[in-house]
């Protein structure tokens, strides 16, 4: 018999990242209790699971109301990822793309992993929603962020673990500028300080150089895109 899971708690997937961090202030507008989950996949560089916990921290004393709603954090190892390894973001080479576009910084597998490991994570934990920044919009290309794989995950997991859980990506169909529009939205100039602080994009893992829409190495794919959206935010 199909377990219902409650709907007013949400699973933020929160990388430290812009976007998972725009998902994670969206949800806590919207749902009476949400909790975090962070994956460590064999990732390069570390700093994303680092700016994690000061990002929360600092949400939670910004806006009180968001920081009763906030639950605890969750942190699993799919570092399996990084063995199969072979892409960008777990091994030491060079970013580049396929002959098909596909550039080498895709993981495959990850965010099936990832979604895998939170339906599990959300049955456990009588979650009902969980949310993803996956984003079809601008995102390279990803095809573990189209909407098609979020939606039919989304029944494997049902049909899986026999629950009635919903993923919900309110990234999918916007741009950077909107993203960045979305917090601001969300949280005014107080959310888009602690984006620009807080959270880190940058494919090299460099928080050396700080610019107006935070920090980065400011030429990498993640950077570019980011300050590129930034930009066209402000315009
Ligand atoms: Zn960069």
């Amino acid at each position: 018999m199909t377990v219902a899971l409650n709907k007013k708690r949400a699973l933020v997937l929160f990388s430290g990242g812009q976007d998972s961090a725009t998902c994670l202030a969206y949800a806590l507008t919207k749902f009476e209790h949400v909790e975090t989950l962070g994956v460590d996949y064999g990732q390069r560089h570390r700093i994303e699971l680092e700016v994690r916990e000061s990002f929360r921290a600092a949400l939670a004393k910004a806006f009180p109301d968001w920081g009763r709603r906030l639950g605890p954090d969750h942190q699993l190892n799919l570092s399996f990822l990084s063995e199969i390894g072979a892409t960008a973001m777990t091994d030491e080479i060079e970013i580049i793309s396929d002959e098909n576009g596909l550039p080498n910084t895709f993981v495959p597998g990850r965010n099936l992993a990832f979604l895998t490991a939170a339906g599990a994570l959300a049955f456990r934990r009588d979650i009902g929603v969980i949310i993803g920044g996956m984003c079809e919009t601008d995102y390279s290309g990803y095809p573990d962020c189209r909407a098609d794989t979020i939606k039919a995950q989304e029944q494997t997991l049902c049909a899986g673990i026999d629950v009635d859980l919903t993923i919900e990506t309110p990234l999918m169909y916007v741009d950077k500028a909107a993203t960045w529009q979305m917090a601001a939205d969300l949280g005014g100039e107080t959310l888009i300080e602690l984006m620009r602080d807080h959270t880190h994009t940058c494919y090299l893992g460099d928080r050396s150089q700080r610019h107006d829409w935070g920090y980065g190495c400011g030429t990498c794919p993640a950077c570019a895109l980011r300050s590129a959206g930034y930009e066209r935010f402000q315009a």
